[in-house]
C-alpha cells in the first residue's frame, strides 16, 4: 500500500519543492492544488475562469471547487495508490471533508508533514521566486495577504492533525537537500522503506 501524506505549511516554506522530491523518491503521485489550478487558468477552463482573479488576489478559491477537483483525482488513482497532497486541505472544512472520505474508505493519512520556516524567510523566498518565475501572486502585497490567509484559514489545521497524532514538525530552513533528508528520516521511520 502506498504512502499517503500531506504537506502543510505556509506559502514559501517549500511544500512544492519538497513534495516533488519525496514523491519522485517514493514513486507516488504528487497532487498540488495550486499547480492544478494554474493549469486550469492557463487552459481557460471553467474552473480556471472562476479561480483566476481569486488566485491573483491571494485569496482561497471556494471549498466546493477544490474539494471536487481533488476527490476526482483521488478517485481516478484507485484505492491502493500512494500520494502526497500539497496545498490541500487549506481550510478546516476541506480537512473535515477529506477526513470523512478517508474514514468511509478506511484509508487515512500516514503522516502530515509540517515545514517550519519563520515569516521573514518565507517573504524572502517568495519575493525571490516571484523574480525568477514571474508568478503573479509573488508580489509583496499579495504575499502578505497570502500569509494572512494562511494564519486565518489554514493554521487551525495544525491542531486538527496534531490532535490525531499524525503531525510531524520539520525544520524547513537550510538547503533543499538538508530539508529533504529531514523529511526522509521522518517518512522512512513511519513507512519502513
Ligand atoms: P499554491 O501554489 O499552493 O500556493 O496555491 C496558489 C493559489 O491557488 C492559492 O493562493 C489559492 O488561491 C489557490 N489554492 C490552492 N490550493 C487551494 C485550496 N486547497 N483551497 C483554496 N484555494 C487553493
Amino acid at each position: 500500500m502506498g504512502f499517503r501524506g500531506l504537506m502543510l505549511a505556509p506559502p514559501g516554506a517549500g511544500k512544492g519543492t519538497q513534495g516533488k522530491i519525496l514523491c519522485d523518491r517514493m514513486e507516488i503521485a504528487h497532487l498540488s492544488t495550486g499547480e492544478i489550478l494554474r493549469r486550469h487558468v492557463a487552459n481557460g477552463t471553467e474552473y480556471g475562469q472562476r479561480a483566476e482573479a481569486i488566485m491573483a488576489a491571494g485569496e482561497l478559491v471556494p471549498d466546493d471547487m477544490v474539494i471536487a477537483m481533488v476527490f476526482e483525482r483521488l478517485d481516478e488513482m484507485g484505492a491502493e495508490a500512494g500520494f502526497v497532497l500539497d496545498g490541500f486541505p487549506r481550510t478546516l472544512n476541506q480537512a473535515e471533508r477529506l477526513y470523512e472520505r478517508g474514514l468511509a474508505l478506511g484509508r487515512l493519512f500516514d503522516a502530515v508533514l509540517y515545514l517550519d520556516v519563520d515569516d521573514d524567510e518565507l517573504v524572502r523566498r517568495l519575493l525571490e521566486r516571484g523574480q525568477q518565475s514571474g508568478r503573479s501572486d509573488d508580489t509583496i502585497e499579495i504575499i502578505n495577504s497570502r500569509l494572512e490567509v494562511y494564519r486565518r484559514e489554514t493554521e487551525p489545521l495544525e491542531a486538527f492533525y496534531d490532535n490525531r497524532r499524525i503531525l510531524h514538525r520539520i525544520n524547513g530552513t537550510g538547503t533543499v537537500d538538508e530539508v529533504a533528508a529531514r523529511i526522509w528520516n521522518v517518512v522512512s521511520a513511519i513507512h519502513g522503506d
